[in-house]
């Protein structure tokens, strides 16, 4: 259980220019770029468990995961992608979908929990992996898919 609130909730204060799109359940915005095109779908209100959620709400929030996998499979071209429902360090569910490459050091592992250096398996966690930052172009260009997937 969370003790929260709203004014000290990182998920309730995301600044506007950071949400890509908003839809009546949730908020989508990019995560970090360690895995090129990573993105968060976060449901709006402070729960934790998505069994506590009605059914409706639990299916309005698995469309938006939907569309916008669509959307980030249009642009982002991955050769798979990975889903993980979370809400462990906010007081928020939120869906990761981790664009995979088959270049990507961790191929065939779960996103970032594994990697290979020096050809051995670390857990590095993620402050020792790097970030590519989005192309301008690229991230207009999702913002665009999202638009087409959610009219
Ligand atoms: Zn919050």
């Amino acid at each position: 259980m969370f003790y929260v609130g709203r004014d000290s909730c990182k998920y309730c204060n995301i600044p506007e220019e950071k949400i890509l799109h908003r839809t009546p359940v949730s908020f989508i915005m990019f995560g970090s770029q360690l895995h090129p095109g990573h993105v968060k779908i976060i449901y709006r209100e402070h729960v934790e468990d998505i069994r506590e959620l009605p059914p409706r709400i639990q299916n309005a929030l698995w469309s938006d995961v939907m569309k916008t996998a669509r959307a980030v499979d249009r642009v982002f071209r991955p050769d798979r992608l990975n889903y993980q429902l979370l809400g462990n360090w906010e007081p928020h569910i939120h869906w990761h979908i981790y664009p995979r490459y088959r270049t990507d050091p961790d191929w065939g592992q779960p996103p970032i929990l594994h990697w290979k250096v020096d050809g051995r398996r670390v857990s590095p966690g993620p402050t020792k992996m790097k970030e590519i930052p989005l192309a301008e172009e690229q991230a207009g260009a999702f913002k665009e898919a999202l638009k087409k997937e959610f009219s």
